[in-house]
């Protein structure tokens, strides 16, 4: 049902005001965790200012260690919420377990399967029938054939509003935190009518090389991007070093000017 040999034409995601795929590069932007209301609000507004269509924010974090913050559940998520009304900004946010998605589906606008379920069948066909758009990451070590057969149990389940998102994947280099595999996005732009968006802050793990990936990432035909922003980075209680600083972000959207604003 993904496939472009069902649907030639490219499809449309839309939540709130924000549409991802067509001809517009689409920048979803946020920090990693949502952290308090001030954090939240104070980035919030100048990725909106600086032309962001969503706002990101993880409220369930799923952190390798147990010991490290593990995000602020339903509170970030009522945050979320606030930020949404408050700069009419649609908001994007990961849901982990199937008992978390009512909740995400009262609170905010786009769901997202995070690389470590996205094999989680359970999860991929309880957002398909939520029918709220779902922006599904590839697994760390996730074939393109298994990403888009995870995007095939969404689509079954009732749900066809999907954005693919190639965050990276793990090879031998340690150099950077994962390998930004920018063939997939090729791959995947001609394989499927899915609009397809980069992660290049996780793809990368360092925050000087997000700006240069994004640019890459439109080049390939990337949809748009997703990246991860904090006004004090330093202080972030996830992701820090990959997080783009406030004049970073600024920077970033000065550089894709020509993207975002396509007709
Ligand atoms: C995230 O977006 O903060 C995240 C945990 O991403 P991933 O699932 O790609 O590791
Ligand atoms: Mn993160």
């Amino acid at each position: 049902m993904v496939s472009r040999e069902v649907q030639a034409h490219d499809t449309v995601v839309r939540f709130g005001n924000a549409s991802v795929g067509g001809n517009k590069f689409a920048v979803i932007a946020g920090p990693c965790s949502v952290e308090s209301e001030a954090q939240l609000m104070a980035i919030a507004e100048v990725v909106k200012k600086h032309g962001a269509v969503a706002l990101r924010g993880g409220a369930y974090k799923p952190r390798t260690s147990p010991y490290d913050f593990q995000g602020m559940g339903v509170e970030g998520l009522k945050l979320l919420q606030k930020a949404n009304k408050e700069l009419n900004i649609p908001t994007v946010s990961e849901v982990m377990e199937v008992s978390q998605v009512e909740s995400l589906c009262e609170y905010v606008d786009c769901l997202q399967i995070g690389a470590r379920n996205m094999q989680n069948y359970a999860l991929l066909k309880a957002v398909g029938e939520s029918k709220k758009p779902v922006l599904l990451k590839r697994g760390l070590s996730a074939t393109i054939e298994e990403l888009l057969l995870a995007a095939e149990y969404i689509y079954d389940a009732g749900n066809p509003n999907i954005i693919l998102c190639e965050r990276g994947i793990r090879t031998f280099e340690t150099a950077t935190r994962n390998t930004l595999d920018l063939n997939a996005v090729a791959y995947l732009k001609q394989r499927t009518h899915l609009p397809v968006v980069v992660d290049p802050s996780h793809g990368t793990g360092v925050r000087e090389l997000v700006i240069p990936l994004s640019r890459a990432a439109a080049a390939v035909g990337a949809d748009g991007i997703i990246v991860e922003s904090h006004l004090n980075p330093c202080e972030a209680l996830s992701d820090g070093h990959q997080a783009l600083t406030g004049p970073m972000f600024e920077q970033l959207m000065q550089e894709l000017k020509p993207f975002v604003e396509a007709a």
